[in-house]
């Protein structure tokens, strides 16, 4: 490490993204990309980009990519605010919102972005424990003091909580903010918390383009909520990076946004290659948890994550392995398109004991 390397930088453990092998001939489901093309009018619009553009800085408020998403979502312009991933989003959010030196809560399985930002922006992060089967309960928050990050579906269990149980949250303590984060939230139809902004300005929900919308290589991310907390994202983002969404990234979101046929089509297809993959893993023996996502919490009680991982891996599967003592059994495995499911389904035959 560099000796100049700050004390506090020197603290923290970064986030691990999963790997990204160069060979061919790996199944790559280790972190939870979309298998298809994005929609063809995305090719259409960076074929049709005029580089001589990108002589002038875009526009730091993103207003048209703002309105489109807003009509997209049913909200005012107002209601929206864009950035360069949801990472960054949720980076925004840590700062807006977070005091130094005070609580911040998450459930103690969860997105480990979460964990590193307390780290990052000094924070005292308080873990609320999910249930024996990986539930989030949300009576166990009340107990707790600071805002709530929390992932719904979550990862990298896949479950979802419901509306109704969500607006319980919201209820608790309407003087405390949550921040929704509904990365995965198309693959679990009807459970989005989006038309509760209107009633609760105690809420912000955060979303991607990286999963359902095959844009994991762009960086577009989006948060939903109240004026008044778009307005104090828009703070942050003029106190940090004023340009953060660049002009092709813009051109990009404005023709994803275009296209809600191929958004529901693609997502359709993916909840149909889960149910048959969550249900061929059952029948040889897996525990696979229920899934509103796009990827699947699977283990077997004859085989510990980290073996299942090596083995898929030796095997040319990339899945994701969480070392942490409640995630020890398991794996996280994207959904692929149903030929690399079949590959795994077939893999993890041959690894788990009869
Ligand atoms: C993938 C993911 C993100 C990050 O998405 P980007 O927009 O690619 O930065 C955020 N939250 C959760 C829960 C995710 O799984």
């Amino acid at each position: 490490m560099s000796r100049f390397l700050s004390p506090h930088a020197q603290s923290i453990t970064p986030y691990k993204p999963g790997e990204h092998p160069k060979g061919e001939g790996v199944v790559k489901l280790n972190t939870n990309e979309c298998p298809y093309p994005p929609s063809p009018k995305v090719a259409a619009a960076i074929a049709a980009f005029d580089a001589d553009a990108l002589r002038l800085y875009p526009d730091p408020a993103g207003k048209e990519v703002r309105a489109a998403a807003a009509k997209a979502a049913g909200v005012c312009p107002e209601q929206v605010f864009v950035g360069g991933g949801s990472d960054e989003v949720l980076a925004y959010a840590f700062m807006a919102f977070c005091p130094q030196g005070e609580e911040v809560c998450f459930p103690d399985v969860t997105y480990d972005f979460y964990s590193v930002y307390s780290q990052l922006f000094g924070l005292k992060p308080k873990r609320i424990p999910v249930t024996e089967t990986f539930e989030v309960k949300v009576e166990d928050y009340a107990a707790e003091v600071g805002p709530i990050f929390l992932a719904n579906p979550n990862a990298p269990t896949g479950i979802v909580l419901s509306p109704s149980d969500i607006e319980a949250l919201l209820r608790q303590n309407t003087d405390r903010l949550l921040v929704l984060d509904e990365a995965y939230i198309d693959f679990a139809p009807g459970q989005s918390c989006l038309s509760l902004i209107d009633t609760y300005d105690n809420l912000l929900i955060v979303r991607t383009a990286s999963k359902s919308w095959a844009l994991a290589g762009m960086r577009l991310g989006f948060a939903y909520g109240n004026p008044e907390l778009i307005a104090a994202l828009n703070r942050i983002q003029f106190s940090f990076n004023p340009y953060n969404l660049d002009r092709v990234s813009m051109a990009v979101a404005l023709a994803a946004l275009e296209d809600a046929d191929w958004r529901r089509e693609t997502v359709e297809k993916m909840i149909a290659t889960r149910r048959r993959a969550s249900q061929a893993l059952e029948a040889i023996g897996f525990t696979v948890l229920p899934s509103s996502t796009n990827f699947l919490f699977a283990g077997h009680s004859g085989l510990s994550g980290q073996a299942l991982c090596d083995g898929l891996r030796e095997r040319n599967i990339l899945v994701r392995y969480f070392d942490a003592p409640r995630t020890r059994g398991y794996v996280r495995i994207s959904v692929g398109t149903d030929a690399e499911m079949d590959r795994l389904i077939q893999v993890c035959k041959d690894l788990a004991p009869a």
